[in-house]
């Protein structure tokens, strides 16, 4: 049985958080002379909302889940690290994560000192179940997957992470950054059976704002509790908010955006597959493109020496040859494949 209690570092229970004014006043005043701040307004004179109540509200009817279940990071990597700091005891505690995937979890395991435990996934890029479940022991706290998965843009089969769910009784987290892109439905849907279940998003990717840093995590009240009792107390700005705020009120506007995005990343897995140096373009729900080429370190530099930065994965486990391509604008996607049309001629 799953029992967060039980999962929580002993000096996170024991914790007593910092109360900020606005912990210990919230509400409408006229006058505000306690906070220190400078009275003469500006638009960020003020401390912002620690909870970020009313973003909140917005997000919780765009996701249809409840607001006392929405933290709010700065970026998805403050939610990360939280959990780490919150469930796994430095020295003693291990999670597990499968390989290739996003290089975060394991950056903040070393900072954290928390031991990181990878399973291969298949050649096919899905979820070696068994070997995750044979992998946790007494003191694995965490699972993290990712779906779509950061680099090679396949979603995992929900059958599989419902059997991890199913299973293990630590915390299982679900990193849904590229969520937008999928046909896949989000595991938000699954909170309320799944007690253990975190699902991570983010407003880096499909919502265009990755300047602004803003990641949300989905869980249990409880589970948001915690985060939000060992967070910095004013973690996300005023100016982030706002302009967050501002944004989800052109939901439309975004939505087309995405649309357009994959109508060009299925533009340019065909114009990818033309190409003779092309051995393979694996299959994505993302907003980027795996590609096996014969020559990926010469095919890196080349396109670097004509302007055009795509990221070399060549050195990943199972993306041996692959550079992976985000997909850009028409015009973007277009001076990519004019360069490789070139490079195919030499
Ligand atoms: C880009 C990305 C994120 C986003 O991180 P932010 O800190 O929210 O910008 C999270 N997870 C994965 C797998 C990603 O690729």
């Amino acid at each position: 049985m799953f029992n967060m209690y039980t999962l929580l570092r002993e000096n996170i229970k024991k914790l007593k958080p910092y109360s900020s004014a606005r912990d210990e006043f919230q509400g409408e005043a006229s006058v505000y002379l306690d906070a220190n701040e400078n009275p003469y307004e500006n638009g960020i004179n003020r401390y912002p909302d620690p909870l970020q109540q009313e973003l909140k509200v917005q997000i919780g009817h765009l996701k249809d889940v409840l607001p006392e279940r929405i933290f709010l990071g700065n970026g998805s990597d403050e939610a990360i690290d939280l959990l780490f700091r919150a469930f796994c005891e430095p020295g003693t505690d291990n999670v597990v994560a499968m390989k290739p995937t996003y290089g975060m979890y394991k950056v903040c395991a070393d900072i954290n000192n928390v031991t990181y435990k990878e399973v291969l996934l298949k050649e096919d890029y899905s979820l070696d179940v068994d070997g995750i479940l044979n992998s946790l022991d007494n003191h694995t706290k965490i699972v993290f997957l990712c779906s779509p998965n950061n680099p090679t843009g396949n979603s995992l089969a929900q059958v599989d992470v419902l059997h991890i769910l199913d299973c293990f009784d630590g915390l299982v987290v679900i990193d849904e950054a590229y969520i937008d892109f999928s046909t896949q439905n989000s595991f938000t849907d699954r909170l309320n059976n799944y007690p253990n279940l975190v699902v991570l998003q983010t407003f880096s990717k499909a919502w265009g704002m990755a300047g602004a840093r803003l990641g949300m995590a989905f869980a249990s009240k409880e589970i948001i509790q915690i985060l939000n009792s060992i967070k910095y107390p004013y973690n996300i700005n005023v100016l982030t908010q706002d302009t967050v705020l501002d944004r989800l009120a052109t939901k439309d506007k975004v939505e087309q955006q995405v649309k357009e995005i994959i109508a060009e990343r299925e533009k340019l897995i065909t114009e990818l597959s033309a190409l003779s140096f092309v051995d393979m373009v694996y299959p994505t729900e993302a907003n980027f493109v795996l590609v096996r080429v014969n020559n990926p370190v010469e095919i890196y530099k080349y396109l670097m020496n004509r302007g055009v930065i795509v990221r070399d994965r060549s050195k990943v486990a199972l993306c041996e040859g692959c550079l992976r391509i985000t997909v850009g604008t028409d015009e973007d996607n277009r001076i990519l494949i004019e360069a490789l049309k070139e490079l195919k001629a030499f």
